[in-house]
């Protein structure tokens, strides 16, 4: 049905790329979600896709240019959205490599087979077309007590997962002033929400405060993060998308600055709220200060202003809101958390699953 937009998304197994390829199917898009299907991305989090004509799942790389040639070639996509990344900082401060790989080597591939693609499209194709990159205000550095981020702050990332994502923004942004290709590129701030994988620290803390198990927090808990709803960042992807202009970049981000120690009680409050321990006591009675991650940037913010007011995108949730429906999600999927850290959510995969 060539009524229908499709869009070609990287990534949309994961966390964020999963949740937005839910919303654009939900929302009469046709989705053609290309994922390696490495340890963060989980088909569980699509398993309400299954059978849905418009969503078209293939197994692979965004660094195998004969596959994504192919894919474009036979998709014919009005749109290409890159999710597809390694994200976690943690990870990338153990094994680099593997982040330069995917989000640079990977990014490039991907971005010359795109323009090869864009290049035989004929004029109306051509100029509606977009490849959208999804980035991090990681890339920007850290920040003192007061400023925040903007799209013109000069980039200064400080560990190797936000290195190559400014590398992979850095050969976007060359891609469209050298041949032209019609980019856009976003900035957002933390994610949380439904599918987070749980080793990162919301979803991770409700998991291990259900589990009786220690709630560990880095330092001394004071670094400050920007806190967005996926859903709400979801919304920022697709308005950039239809209204952001050509080469310009956009940062994303919900207004809700937050120290870790801050959201790890809050996570405690809603849970001891939801499913008070046996013995009476609070969830935060549970947490544990440890050694802090090096290089660990002390404080993001970001400002959206350029978002909200050029293209009239607002979230929808306060982060009160937003971490009830998470904390609340995260309860009534258990069983999504379960096969994640049982690891059955990997063997089916392979065809070994039950
Ligand atoms: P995620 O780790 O949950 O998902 C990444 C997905 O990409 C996984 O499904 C994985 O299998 C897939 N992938 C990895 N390497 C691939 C490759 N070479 N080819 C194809 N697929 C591959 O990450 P996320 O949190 O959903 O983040 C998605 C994007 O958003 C990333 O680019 C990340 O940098 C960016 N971002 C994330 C956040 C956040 O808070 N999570 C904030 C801002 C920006």
């Amino acid at each position: 049905d060539r009524s229908a937009p499709t869009w070609l998304v990287t990534g949309g197994a994961g966390f964020i790329g999963g949740n937005f390829v839910i919303e654009a199917v939900t929302r009469g898009v046709r989705v053609v979600n290309l994922d390696a299907l490495t340890y963060a991305g989980n088909l569980d989090t699509l398993a309400g896709l299954a059978g849905n004509p418009a969503h078209v799942f293939v197994h692979g790389d965004i660094g195998d240019r004969p596959l994504v040639a192919r894919l474009l070639a036979e998709h014919r996509p009005d749109a290409v959205l890159n999710f597809a990344a390694e994200s976690h900082v943690d990870r990338s401060i153990d094994g680099p490599a593997a982040f330069v790989q995917t989000n640079v080597v990977g990014t490039l591939v991907l971005l010359e087979a795109v323009r090869e693609y864009w290049a035989s499209l004929d004029g109306a194709a051509r100029a509606a077309f977009r490849f959208l990159h999804v980035s991090t205000d990681e890339v920007y550095g850290a920040l003192g007590e007061t400023g925040r981020f903007t799209e013109s702050s000069p980039y200064a990332p400080n560990s190797p997962y936000a290195a190559s994502k400014a590398a992979s923004d850095h050969l976007v942004r060359a891609f469209h002033h050298t041949y032209g290709l019609p980019v856009l590129t976003t900035h957002c701030s933390n994610n949380y929400g439904p599918y987070h994988f749980p080793e990162k620290l919301i979803p991770l803390a409700i998991t291990r405060a259900l589990a009786g198990e220690t709630l560990p927090v880095y330092g001394d808990g004071r670094q400050v993060r920007d806190w967005l709803y996926v859903a709400d960042h979801c919304e920022a992807i697709r308005t950039v998308l239809a209204k952001g202009r050509v080469g310009e970049t956009y940062n994303v981000g919900g207004d809700a600055e937050l120290r870790n120690i801050e959201v790890v009680e809050a996570v405690c409050a809603l849970l001891d709220a939801r499913r008070p321990r046996a013995d009476g006591q609070g969830y935060a009675s549970q947490i544990r200060f440890v050694a802090d991650r090096p290089g660990h940037d002390r404080r993001y913010a970001i400002d959206a202003t350029r978002l909200r007011e050029e293209l009239g995108w607002r979230p929808a949730h306060s982060f009160e809101q937003g971490l009830a429906d998470t904390v609340d999600w995260y309860l009534a999927h258990q069983d999504w958390v379960r096969r994640v850290l049982d690891g059955s959510y990997r063997l089916e995969r392979m065809g070994m699953g039950a």
